[in-house]
């Protein structure tokens, strides 16, 4: 190293600490603590305690109860959906999804391999396979380009179903998953999907509340799924819901999640193999009242997603992440995109090691234990980002 070298590597390192010194500070001014900072964490009021308590009082806190209803009903009003069914999680909602969307035993889902297990989890429970297909750097979904050619090389229609060359099974839908809040690119990948005639199913687990102009996330295929679980924008300790603008499909949908019982004043019949997968009426007391104040906390979120933009404008290695153009993102988890994996690495251990949580991303599903001999495409996107990715604090204030 000559002199020059030494005298700029010292100043970017300088630049560099001082930069993690201004951001913790900026986080824990944010949420006003000294104390640890989780990821994300739930927040609750008087009016969550009051609903939880109401449903206590009625003795009705399992199977039925009119908290279901109202939950139900309230979610599609808020969606601008027909119908919402609600499930005991969101990933037994997506694995139902999957069933009636056509998914059999012995068929592949194309899915992103950047997605939290649950994603592959529910197309295995159907006795599918995954087929994992790159992401969009920006969108960190479904990449509609490496859908085509995969597509284009890989699949052919015999009569009105998609199959796949290589291996001869029936592609029997696509499970695109908004990242982190991030919208994927849902017009192009459902004008493919609508050439091959694959159903899309959209993982909208992280996405309550995000939009594509006006349009919510989750309401472009032929079923979206939604999870109320304790990290997610709003919770109800553990929930999911299907929803749909097909009512044949949501009244199958309920069909099925409540046992497939059949409507009898007091005999138990149950006219084909369905799964107790209903929300509990506790829950669903938590999820009316969270419902009523998501509004309050997308704002609150977006707050403080505009202020980490700010924050990172200025720091040159490091992006944040933003909504793709003409989206509006729930901003569930903020991330930012470090220059390589060194970076990042150190940006996890020095936050982690002050008491602010940082996460990094998921290890892509396609290289795990039980899906790492499923097909795969280029994932040249998604292993790049894995490499980059860090997941900021995201919680909503306690007083917003
Ligand atoms: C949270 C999540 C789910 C569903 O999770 P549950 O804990 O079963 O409610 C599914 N997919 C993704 C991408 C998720 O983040």
């Amino acid at each position: 190293m000559t002199g020059l070298q030494v005298q700029t590597t010292f100043h970017v390192i300088k630049q560099i600490s001082t930069m993690y010194k201004k951001l913790i500070t900026f986080i824990r001014d944010w949420y006003q603590t000294d104390q640890f900072i989780p990821l994300h964490e739930p927040r609750f009021k008087d009016i969550d305690k009051e609903y939880v308590l109401d449903a206590i009082d009625s003795t009705f806190v399992s199977s039925v109860g009119e908290y279901v209803n109202r939950f139900e009903h309230d979610l599609a009003v808020y969606l601008n959906v027909k119908r919402a069914v609600v499930t005991v999680n969101g990933t037994a909602a997506l694995q139902v999804a999957l069933r009636l969307a056509g998914v059999k035993a012995g068929d592949e889902v194309i899915t992103q391999p950047l997605s939290f297990v649950a994603t592959a989890n529910a197309i295995a429970y159907n006795n599918a396979s995954p087929v994992f297909i790159d992401v969009n750097r920006d969108t960190l979904g479904l990449c509609p380009d490496a859908l085509e050619q995969f597509l284009d090389q890989n699949a052919e229609k015999r009569g009105t179903s998609a199959f796949n060359k290589t291996t001869g099974k029936r592609i029997a839908a696509m499970v695109p998953m908004h990242t982190f809040g991030h919208p994927c690119r849902m017009a192009s990948l459902i004008d493919l999907a609508d050439q091959w005639n694959i159903p899309v199913v959209e993982d909208a687990a992280e996405s309550i509340g995000s939009r594509i102009s006006a349009r919510h996330c989750g309401t472009f295929g032929k079923a979206g799924v939604l999870s109320f679980n304790g990290n997610k924008t709003i919770t109800c300790g553990g929930g999911g819901a299907i929803i749909t603008n097909d009512d044949a499909l949501a009244d199958r949908a309920k069909h099925l999640t409540t046992t497939a019982k059949v409507n009898h004043p007091w005999e138990y019949i149950h006219d084909e193999l369905g799964y107790n997968y209903r929300m509990p009426n506790l829950n669903a007391a938590l999820a009316c009242a969270q419902l009523e104040q998501l509004d309050d906390i997308l704002a609150d979120k977006r707050e403080l997603a505009n202020a980490y933009d700010t924050f990172f404008s200025n720091v040159e290695w490091c992006d944040f992440l933003k909504e793709p153009d003409g989206c509006t993102s729930n901003y569930w988890l903020n991330a930012v995109i470090t220059h390589d994996k060194k970076q990042r690495d150190d940006f996890l251990k020095i936050t982690n090691d002050s008491g602010v949580m940082t996460r990094p991303l998921w290890q892509l599903m396609s290289n795990l234990e039980m899906y790492k001999h499923c097909q795969k495409g280029d994932l040249k996107n998604a292993q790049w980002l894995q490499d980059r990715i860090v997941n900021l604090p995201s919680s909503v204030r306690l007083n917003a």
